[in-house]
């Protein structure tokens, strides 16, 4: 009852999706920010667990027998097998769990479309083109995701290499399989055979592979974003496909929010979305450093004794850390040195550069697990303006985001890249294992400027004991 009228459960269902809408957006705010993540992820869920409640108190779901135990049963698997992946995953095996869980999303969207296929085979229906459309849709998007999904979680999870595979003619192999598609696409449209709609999951599942195996497994995580607004795609037509509010516009906002985070990433490492996906980026490295001590050119190396020192004494150190500072799971050590800095008056922040490490927030999703306060964390464009006037940038384990080629080297493969300028800082001082290069595979002269000195070893390690020789400076 509202305001004294008896509400049709229909009405109920639109105003609980309704309110569901409105959370997922207000997820996605707070998920723009580190300082509200948390709280936009809970509302998401929370929006999540009430559009399904409602969805299982509709008439056609309570009595639908033994399809209602099928839900229950599916939903049980899910959440014994997910929520303990979830709990367990390492930070640095975060992309590949984003990886497998998009590529079940793509394959469950495929998997209602056929279903509602079948569906009209069995009861002699006859959809109209429209609908049809919508099915053929929802079974290409979905099928190319969860292929191409599976293809990067393998790469990232090293079961197969990360590097680019190519072969003669790929470009031409994948385009033919492409027209391949949209003739079956618009057969299948046409004649409504069921047997085409086959033909064309099985080539857009292979397209979701060839189409994954060029790119190199550093840039997969731009690709995860890309399948993953896919998917969002696929959800948006089984919404259509089932006359469901709630998943065409939860689709549509993964779709949408999932384009925006491919542009983005895109233009963070300075490269076109094209070049992302088709120039096999990776498979050449072109840098001269090798392990510790072995490059021709000379380097100064310093002890963590004297960098305590240089550090205790520093008025404004700026901390840029990268994927090494998530290899070496680094992130509490450095929040104790920028303690043990902080507590002898040092002014200290984090320069964040939006794709330091390996996935979209990856740096901010550490040092938001060792609780950094959120005030000294600065993103690339608030942290910049502050290098000039900064005494001592402590790069841990970052190297392409801090590379000056990306600003002066015309032809380097970052070349446009904006960076974290560590380089405009009085001192610099590198935290890393060795002279090897980022994931660009580039040197960086940064390395070998006369105002950096390395300490070379494990990141934790360095930390660890810069945190002893500050305390004891
Ligand atoms: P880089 O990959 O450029 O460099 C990381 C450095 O960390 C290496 O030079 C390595 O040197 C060092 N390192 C590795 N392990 C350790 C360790 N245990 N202790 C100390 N140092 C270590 O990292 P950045 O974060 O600067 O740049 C990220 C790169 O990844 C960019 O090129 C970006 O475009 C790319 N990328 C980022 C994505 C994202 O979403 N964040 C997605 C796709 C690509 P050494 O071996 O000598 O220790």
């Amino acid at each position: 009852m509202i305001l004294g009228l008896a509400v049709p459960l229909a009405t109920w269902r639109d105003l609980v999706y309704l309110f569901a809408i409105i959370g997922f957006t207000i997820a996605l705010k707070g998920l723009s920010s580190p300082r509200h993540a948390r709280q936009g992820n809970l509302v998401g869920a929370g929006a999540a667990i009430v559009a399904i409640g409602m969805t299982f108190s509709l008439p056609e779901l309570r009595h639908s027998g033994v399809n209602l135990v099928l839900a229950f049963v599916a939903m049980a698997v899910g959440v014994v097998i997910a929520v303990p992946a979830a709990r367990m995953v390492k930070m640095t095996a975060m992309p590949q769990m984003v990886a497998i869980f998009n590529g079940v999303g793509g394959g469950a969207a495929a998997l209602i479309s056929v279903v509602e296929l079948l569906h009209w085979h069995r009861t002699a229906a006859q959809p109209a083109v429209y609908q049809i459309a919508e099915v053929l849709l929802g079974v290409l998007i979905g099928c190319m995701s969860f292929a191409g999904s599976a293809i990067a979680f393998a790469k990232l999870q090293e079961l197969m290499t990360g590097r680019p595979i190519t072969y003669g003619g790929q470009q031409a192999i994948n385009a033919v399989v492409g027209v391949a598609i949209l003739g079956v696409f618009v057969a299948a449209l046409v004649t409504g055979t069921i047997s085409l709609v086959w033909a064309m999951a099985i080539l857009a599942l292979g397209l979701g592979v060839i189409f994954t195996l060029p790119i190199g497994g550093a840039d997969v995580p731009v690709l995860i974003s890309l399948l993953n607004a896919f998917t969002g795609l696929a959800v948006a037509a089984s919404g259509f496909t089932l006359g469901n509010d709630l998943l065409i516009v939860a689709g549509t906002l993964v779709g949408a929010s999932g384009i925006l985070l491919t542009r983005l990433m895109s233009q963070a490492m300075g490269r076109s979305l094209p070049n992302i996906l088709f120039s096999a980026f990776g498979s050449v490295i072109t840098a001269t450093g090798g392990a510790e001590g072995e490059t021709a050119r000379p380097v100064r190396s310093g002890t963590a004794e004297d960098i305590g020192v240089l550090l205790a004494y520093a008025r404004k150190v700026a901390i840029v850390p990268g994927y090494g500072l998530a290899v070496a799971q680094a992130q509490h050590t450095a929040r104790e040195l920028a303690d043990a800095l902080t507590a002898r008056g040092v002014e200290v922040f984090y320069a964040i550069h939006p794709v330091a490490g390996r996935m979209p927030g990856h740096m901010n999703v550490l040092l938001a697990e060792a609780n950094v306060p959120y005030e000294q964390l600065k993103e690339m464009d608030e942290a910049n303006p502050e290098m000039p006037t900064t005494d001592v940038a402590l790069v841990v384990g970052a190297n392409d985001t801090v590379n000056p080629a990306a600003q002066n080297t015309p032809g380097s493969p970052i070349y446009g890249m904006p960076i974290v300028h560590a380089d405009q800082a009085e001192n610099v001082i590198f935290l890393k294992r060795s002279m090897r290069p980022g994931f660009a595979g580039i040197d960086n002269e940064l390395l070998y400027d006369s105002k950096t000195t390395m300490l070379f070893g494990d990141a934790k390690d360095s930390l660890q004991k810069l945190v002893a020789a500050v305390e004891s400076a």
